[in-house]
């Protein structure tokens, strides 16, 4: 049988009612069997880990981000598989910080939670939980199904770094357009195995240290150049994810160009993302409006979400890279999280 930990950070799924103030707030995950009898049946021994303090997803930063691969990290060779049960509004951020935190995994490590809370009767956190433990547990010939960093959701399997969540009210709240599902979950189970990753042979790394000196720019039409310097004047900048539209493109007025580049010549790293969520990502160049962009030293984030970029650049900082380093690392895929 295999062992699968199941490690609860908060969010909705665990969530009940104060019955003062009517607000929404964590409970304590010791009687999860009243709320999930179910789980009793499942073919897998199922422990559960709580992490202190739970919060609401909206306080993940990344020294928790850190110490929940910790966590994995520490309890790795006693299980076969994780599932991280996590509020969804930062879920999508959290997975692509663990899938650079925790290198060379070869077992599953699978977030999820809910719309509405697990004490609810139209709880769709039931099914999440139970179809994130049996994918944790599902080996073939001794080998994990999806031994990589994945987020499951109403029905289907992502890759986590590949994911952002695009819906507060259905129960599909999340989304990967850029990326096909990992698997789908009907009558059966059907994996893409084609898309994805292989479990690594090497052991696992723990990586510890993130840098938070980086920030986001997102464009609209009409932004001032006072908004724009604001940003590139933060004291400590390293790098600043750009949100352009389409392809990548940016205003071309010169004065903008301009603050960009005299940010990049004293040492700010610039990527640039798109706001477009649907999918397709930046092409600098392709059209005139993004040529310049590339010109003066722009980076291009390509098809990453703006997810996976903050937490690759806060990582890839974190183990000091130098500019050149960081700059180089950005277009490439570490972890499938680009194409
Ligand atoms: N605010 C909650 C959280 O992200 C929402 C949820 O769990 O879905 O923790």
């Amino acid at each position: 049988m295999r062992k699968i930990l199941v490690i609860y950070t908060g969010g909705t799924i665990g969530m009940i009612k104060n019955q003062q103030t009517g607000a929404l707030e964590p409970f304590c995950f010791d009687n999860i069997y009243e709320h999930l009898p179910m789980l009793r049946l499942i073919d897998a021994e199922v422990h559960i880990e709580e992490m202190r303090p739970l919060i609401d997803s909206s306080d993940a930063n990344p020294d928790f981000w850190i110490k929940l691969a910790k966590m994995i990290y520490q309890h790795y060779d006693a299980y076969d598989g994780f599932v991280i049960l996590h509020g969804t509004d930062t879920m999508s951020y959290t997975a692509s910080a663990l899938c650079y935190l925790l290198e060379n995994l070869s077992k599953p490590v699978i977030l999820t939670g809910s719309q509405l809370p697990l004490g609810v009767m139209r709880t769709d956190g039931r099914e999440n939980i139970l179809n994130s433990i049996e994918i944790a547990a599902d080996y073939r010939d001794g080998r994990p199904m999806v031994p990589e960093v994945c987020l499951y959701f109403k029905n289907a399997l992502y890759r986590g770094n590949r994911t952002y969540k695009a819906n507060a009210e259905q129960f599909n709240a999340f989304e990967s357009a850029n990326y096909p599902k990992l698997a789908e979950v009907g009558v059966n189970i059907k994996y893409n195995e084609h898309y994805i990753r292989p479990a690594s042979k090497e052991s696992l790394i723990l990586h510890q240290k993130m840098d938070d000196n980086i920030a986001i720019l997102k464009l609209y039409p009409g932004i001032t150049l006072q908004a724009v310097q604001a940003v590139l004047d933060i004291p400590n900048l390293r790098a600043l994810i750009m949100e352009t539209y389409g392809s990548g493109n940016a205003p071309t007025s010169g004065t903008f160009i301009s603050a960009l580049r005299n940010a990049i010549d004293k040492g700010l790293i610039i990527v640039n993302v798109t706001q477009c969520k649907g999918g397709g990502g930046v092409e600098l160049g392709k059209y005139k409006t993004s040529f310049q962009l590339g010109k003066i030293g722009v980076i291009s984030g390509g098809d990453m979400t703006t997810e996976a970029c903050v937490a690759k650049l806060m990582y890839l900082l974190g183990e000091g890279l130098g500019n050149e380093e960081v700059k180089y690392w950005i277009p490439k895929a570490l972890r499938g999280e680009i194409s």
